[in-house]
């Protein structure tokens, strides 16, 4: 079995696994992809691990804002389509949060 960042290094490493793991994004069949490349995970693993050294993720900007005084946007992921939320005055996300895991390091 790969860790998730042997299946990271591999994946950023291969134009074909990108788009693989962008259409898995997509249909949300992100644990089974890792699967299929023979890594034993689930998403909030792949989440611990991608947000390992930033210093905020969407989830904690949303519990961060303590009832909405700030405004909240959707934005489309630039990558698979997904709707990602943000706040103004936050960093607007390009990618959702699966496809940030590879596109948006
Ligand atoms: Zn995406």
């Amino acid at each position: 079995m790969k860790t998730l960042s042997e299946l990271y290094n591999e994946v950023i490493a291969n134009e074909e696994l990108k788009k693989a793991f962008a259409e898995a994004a997509k249909a949300d069949q992100l644990v089974e992809f890792a699967k299929e490349h023979g890594c034993e995970t689930t998403l909030e693993d792949m989440k611990a691990f991608r947000d390992g050294d930033k210093p905020l993720s969407l989830d904690e900007l949303d519990s961060a804002a303590g009832g909405g005084s700030c405004k909240e946007y959707w934005v489309e992921c630039g990558n698979c389509g997904k709707k990602n939320k943000y706040k103004e005055g936050e960093p607007r996300p390009k990618n959702c949060q699966y496809c940030s895991w590879i596109f948006n390091q």
